[in-house]
């Protein structure tokens, strides 16, 4: 009997445990599962919590979600192929939901499939290496459970790494923060929008984290917020109270001074600028070194590590698909672990690498990114029995939401979206996403 454990219960380890279940009830053995959570609960980053800096254990806090983060793509874009949005909620709910309610839908799903009983809580996995003689992997394993920290070894045949790549930050530092007299937070530390209300706030980075910290720290009362970006703007039709400007040079006391000669006084400033792979508990012959984009080197269908085909990666790619894509790849890690995916030989398995490369090194737009993005799902559904859904639609649905967002970025998460997966369309929400404050599951479900 195969041995193979699964490290991470967020959105990706679910996925694989879930894969796992149904081979099981179709009677498939697929060997003994286990998976190694080192947070309390399951949900990785939707699993909300209010602490920063260390957990309970002394770990580096994995969350770096916040209060009122609303869902940035239309929910229908990551919709569960064999676990509808209808199914889950017993009838349509709008497009764009609050944390709590994806957070919802994922255990919702896990909980259909009973995966819970799989799940070692409080129990981190501190290292994994792999003995050339045996064929095996060992992990050493520190757990919480008893209380008090212990720690064992425990070997496996198969090891599939589902840890996330937006926990580390990415941490700059420019001239002048040693003596800036106010509070300088990277986004992984973020929570509340409401500790900045009367503040005029600088924020560094272009990208998802710096539009939406942006827009709800002006929602929920900033004076004025300012980005500064390093290459190029954003550019959205920004509301009064938001600007954007080129990149910050120093700060002189709370005066920032920007590339073009601009100046701003600013109360604080958050550090949008991204997130690092980072798994030091991976010998480093096995472990992933890649930068946040869409084809990270080294994986065979984006999964499978080439090295070494018995160990594998689930959501390392940065993402416009989510959780649709998360399942296609734990479909085809389970299919490897239980030899119904036979891989090629690691020559092929390096070409095939570098074919998608080489395309990827040719995407110049972000429609192109869309484009790639979803022929890697494509790619990816051909080669399991993961139920298909409308992928046509989605990549649509993709470019709708690009234009969505160019015409009012405060107003594009109140459109509505059709499901891939049955057709339904998302209601208009009951208010607009601007005028609403309350991200509760209950607000939002109310008719
Ligand atoms: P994670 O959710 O990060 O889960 C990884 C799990 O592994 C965690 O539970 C962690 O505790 C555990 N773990 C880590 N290391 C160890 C270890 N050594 N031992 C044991 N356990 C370990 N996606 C969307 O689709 N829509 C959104 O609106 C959206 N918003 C986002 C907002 C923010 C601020 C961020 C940072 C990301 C957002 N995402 C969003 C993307 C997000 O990456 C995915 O939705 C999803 O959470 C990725 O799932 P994952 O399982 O790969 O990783
Ligand atoms: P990201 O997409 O990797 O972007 C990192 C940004 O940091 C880039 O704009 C980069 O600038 C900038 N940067 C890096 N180093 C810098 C430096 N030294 N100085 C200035 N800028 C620097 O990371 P992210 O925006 O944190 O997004 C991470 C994930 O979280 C995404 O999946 C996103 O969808 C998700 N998210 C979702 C929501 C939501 O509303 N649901 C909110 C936030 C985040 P360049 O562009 O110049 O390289
Ligand atoms: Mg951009």
């Amino acid at each position: 009997m195969s041995r193979t454990a699964v490290i991470g219960a967020g959105p990706c380890g679910l996925a694989q445990l879930h894969a796992f279940e149904q081979a099981r009830l179709d009677g498939v053995d697929v060997g003994e599962v286990v998976c190694f959570e080192k947070q309390s609960d399951w949900g990785g980053l939707w699993n909300y919590t209010w602490r920063t800096g260390l957990d309970s254990h002394g770990d580096p806090v994995h969350g770096s979600m916040y209060r009122y983060l609303w869902s940035n793509g239309p929910k229908e874009c990551l919709e569960f192929s064999d676990y509808p949005f209808d199914e889950h909620f017993g009838g349509p709910i709008p497009s764009f939901p609050p944390r709590e309610v994806l957070y919802d839908y994922i255990v919702g799903r896990a909980k259909k499939s009973n995966v819970r009983q799989f799940i070692e809580f409080d129990t981190a996995v501190r290292q994994v290496s792999f003995d050339d003689a045996t064929q095996t992997f060992t992990l050493a394993i520190e757990s919480w459970t008893s209380g008090e920290s212990s720690f064992r070894t425990e070997t496996f045949d198969y090891v599939i790494v589902a840890t996330g790549h937006f926990s580390v930050p990415n941490v700059p530092e420019y001239p002048g923060f040693e003596s800036f007299p106010g509070r300088i937070l990277h986004s992984h530390d973020f929570r509340d929008a409401v500790e900045f209300a009367g503040r005029d706030l600088l924020i560094l980075g272009s990208s998802y984290s710096a539009e939406d910290i942006a827009l709800q720290s002006l929602k929920y009362g900033a004076a004025s917020v300012t980005i500064a970006y390093r290459n190029a703007p954003m550019g959205f039709g920004w509301p009064d109270g938001i600007a954007e400007v080129p990149a910050l040079q120093h700060l002189d006391g709370r005066t920032a001074h920007f590339a073009d000669g601009s100046v701003r006084d600013v109360d604080a400033i958050i550090l949008c600028t991204g997130y690092q792979h980072h798994f030091p508990f991976i010998d480093p012959a096995l472990r992933l070194t890649t930068t946040n984009n869409l084809y990270p080197g080294g994986l065979y269908k984006g999964v499978v590590w080439t090295a070494n085909p018995k160990l594998m990666y689930l959501g390392m790619q940065d993402q416009y698909y989510t959780f649709s894509m998360f399942d296609a790849q734990a479909f085809v890690a389970r299919d490897v672990v239980l030899g119904r995916l036979p891989l090629p030989g690691n020559d092929t398995m390096a070409a095939d690498v570098a074919a998608w490369l080489g395309r990827y090194a040719e995407v110049a737009s972000v429609m192109e990114q869309i484009d790639f993005q979803t022929d890697y799902v494509r790619d990816l559904m051909t080669l399991t029995d993961y139920p298909a859904f409308d992928l046509d639609m989605v990549r649509q649905h993709f470019v709708t939401w690009e234009h969505d967002k160019d015409d009012s970025i405060t107003g594009y998460r109140d459109k509505s979206f059709a499901s891939p997966c049955t057709g339904t369309v998302g209601p208009a929400p009951h208010t607009t996403w601007w005028d609403e404050l309350d991200d509760s599951l209950a607000r939002f479900l109310k008719r």
